[in-house]
């Protein structure tokens, strides 16, 4: 059943040249990138913190940038916003990655550079690096709708917040919302997984007040066949509760499997749920089908669109490039995607979910969308990339295509391996 709202006149909140839906990974390093290059960008985010399921979500390890052979292959804001908790507390990316200039290729091949950082240090470090780039920030204002001109062009994007329903005029917009929700009311093509199982990460407290994040949930014996079996979407409602919900289900049952453990030998510990998620953690939902969809076939292939470079964070080996037109929509001229819901399937999806692949598609996103700008450039997909690749390599960015093409023939192959510290 549906009803129809009567038409109504909403305020005008504000003009910008970019809008970033979502203040994730993507869209952090999205809106940094679009601020530094010049345009009047807007971060809009319905919650009140940045970072999204890095911090919200309590995903606290910030996955490698490196090969697992010793070689860096990510840079830019990627990197920067890997070292950014490091200003606000005492944690250091693995092994000798620390000090990576002074540090042998054999000492560099031993870990992988990758941190574990506390929520907060990344999100209030987030709100500074955004601020002083000059980008303004909305907390608390879910996006709702768009409007779009009579050549798709979105024009203006609706929002709900404290002040009631308003909107934002707006020349381009970044889909960050890790759902690809922009591009859904655009009524761009969008693939969605089905494949979510309940499941998020929490922090428990003993009573030493000793914190620890907790990650496995899965207690074979504790977890009731039916969140086993359960897969979700986690792009309905319903659904979104329902994954919430069975998700405090497991941390409940964590503990009281906990508590059945034998006490230690000073009797005291004991667990206690502490903080729990303020977001629904799927691992994915919906993404945008772009031009060009990596998949499997990528793995070590060079493209010549390329705007940054990532490696699998699950194994030693596998190198990326990420193409510029993984990233636009196809029907929505100055619609571009950052994060979680750019253009990957299947395995090539569980690799390019994590945040440093966010980060790199946001600083790369970002760019495009002040280079439009500058270039006057109505189109995403008509933006001259070899003037993108350009400016990306003055920021920092290496788009260097032999660490993508590069097969290292060593036995050693080093796993991700996490290092926890006493504080996360
Ligand atoms: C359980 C779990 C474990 C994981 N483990 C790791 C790990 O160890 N390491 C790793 O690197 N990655 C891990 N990941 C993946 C990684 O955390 C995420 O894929 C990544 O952080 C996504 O970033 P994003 O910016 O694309 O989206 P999100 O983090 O989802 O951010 C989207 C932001 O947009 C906002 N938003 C959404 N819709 C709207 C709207 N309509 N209006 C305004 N704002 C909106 C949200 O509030 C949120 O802040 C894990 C994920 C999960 C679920």
């Amino acid at each position: 059943m549906t009803i129809t709202l009567p038409q109504r006149t909403i305020p005008m909140h504000g003009d910008y040249d970019v809008i970033i839906a979502g203040g994730g990974f993507g869209g952090v390093a999205a809106a940094l990138a679009a601020a530094r290059n010049g345009a009047k960008t807007c971060l809009l985010e319905k919650s009140a913190t940045l970072g999204g399921l890095g911090t919200a979500g309590f995903v606290v390890i910030y996955l490698p940038i490196c090969d697992g052979y010793g070689h860096q292959v990510s840079y830019g804001i990627v990197e920067e916003l890997l070292r950014l908790p490091m200003k606000y507390s005492p944690v250091k990316p693995n092994g000798a990655w620390n000090n990576k200039e002074q540090a042998t290729e054999e000492e560099l091949k031993a870990r992988r550079y990758e941190l574990v950082y506390l929520p907060a240090t990344m999100s209030l470090g987030m709100e500074r690096i955004l601020l002083e780039a000059g980008v303004t920030i909305f907390y608390d204002t879910l996006i709702t709708d768009i409007v779009k001109d009579a050549s798709g062009a979105i024009t203006h994007v609706v929002v709900e917040n404290k002040s009631g329903c308003g909107v934002f005029a707006t020349k381009f917009v970044i889909d960050g919302t890790g759902d690809a929700d922009i591009c859904k009311f655009a009524d761009e093509e969008c693939e969605v997984s089905k494949n979510n199982k309940p499941g998020a990460w929490y922090y428990s407290i003993n009573t030493d007040n000793e914190i620890e994040l907790r990650t496995r949930l899965y207690n074979p014996e504790k977890c009731p066949e039916e969140i086993k079996t359960m897969r979700l979407d986690g792009t309905d409602f319903r659904q979104v509760s329902e994954h919430i919900i069975r998700s405090h289900e497991l941390f409940l049952l964590d503990n009281e499997f906990h508590n059945e453990k034998p006490l230690s030998e000073t009797g005291k510990i004991k667990f206690f749920p502490g903080f729990v998620p303020s977001m629904a953690c799927f691992l994915m939902t919906r993404r945008i089908v772009a031009p060009y969809t990596m998949t499997e076939a990528d793995m070590h292939m060079w493209h010549d669109d390329a705007v940054g470079i990532f490696a699998d964070w699950r194994k030693a080996g596998p190198v990326y490039a990420l193409p510029y037109r993984s990233l636009y929509a196809q029907r929505t001229p100055n619609l571009i995607t950052a994060g979680r819901c750019i253009s990957t399937t299947g395995d090539t999806w569980d690799v390019a979910r994590v945040i440093p692949v966010c980060s790199i598609s946001g600083e790369a996103a970002g760019t495009a969308a002040a280079l439009c700008l500058r270039d006057n450039v109505q189109r995403f997909a008509d933006l001259n990339v070899g003037a993108l690749q350009a400016q990306l390599i003055k920021a920092g960015v290496k788009l260097d295509r032999s660490l993508v093409e590069n097969v290292y023939d060593d036995a050693s192959n080093i796993r991700h391996k996490t290092t926890k510290t006493n504080f996360i």
